[in-house]
């Protein structure tokens, strides 16, 4: 993986505990010679992400939209795209990943989560995406999940897609190791 992208919250969180593991997500892709992909604002743990990646050495390309880009700040990163919209920023992102990551965040990280899910689920990539489950933040989200498959909304081999880890140590190592095995959703 050349690059990893990073879905986070543009807000920290209350618990120090969130900015401690995007700042070691962050620390562990420098060591890694792993690329920040990531929505570009020096806001919440995007900031926090981000700038642990600088100061590992490392490489970040934040992609942010135009009209947030006026708005939100910014810091000192590798390369900031500027982009027409939502839309051209995730074909981007989408482009230049090798693999998607979530953090905890709010309505933005689910939202970018679950359309890189889909996509996955819909054969249009074969990619790792990966969660991370700090503090359980995501546990009702996975049980939600467990619904799903349970009423007959979602294959178990669906579900499984989605990588869960509890802390941002191991989650490289299960990325490198995901082989993608595409289950035709109308078979
Ligand atoms: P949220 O989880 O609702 O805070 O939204 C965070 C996600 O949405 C990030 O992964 C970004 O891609 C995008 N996003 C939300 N707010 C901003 C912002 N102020 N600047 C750049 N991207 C943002």
């Amino acid at each position: 993986m050349k690059r990893v992208c990073v879905f986070c919250g543009s807000s920290s969180g209350k618990d120090p505990i969130y900015k401690e593991n995007a700042e070691r997500l962050g620390q562990i892709l420098a060591q890694e010679s792993i690329e920040l992909v990531y929505g570009g604002g020096d806001v919440g743990l995007m900031g926090h992400i981000s700038q642990a990646v600088m100061d590992g050495g490392g490489k970040v390309t934040g992609i942010i939209p135009k009209k947030l880009y006026e708005k939100v700040p910014h810091n000192k990163i590798t390369e900031l795209k500027v982009v027409k919209d939502m839309h051209e920023r995730k074909k981007l992102m989408h482009e230049l990943s090798q693999g998607f990551i979530c953090l905890p965040g709010g309505i933005g990280s689910l939202e970018e989560l679950f359309e890189t899910l889909t996509w996955l689920q819909l054969g249009y990539h074969s990619k790792p995406v990966a969660l991370i489950n700090i503090k359980g933040y995501y546990s009702s989200i996975l049980n939600q999940l467990t619904t799903m498959v349970e009423e007959g909304f979602l294959k178990d081999e669906h579900r499984a897609n989605l990588l869960v880890a509890r802390s941002s140590e191991n989650i490289i190592e299960m990325m490198k190791e995901y082989r993608a095995r595409y289950i035709d959703k109308w078979e």
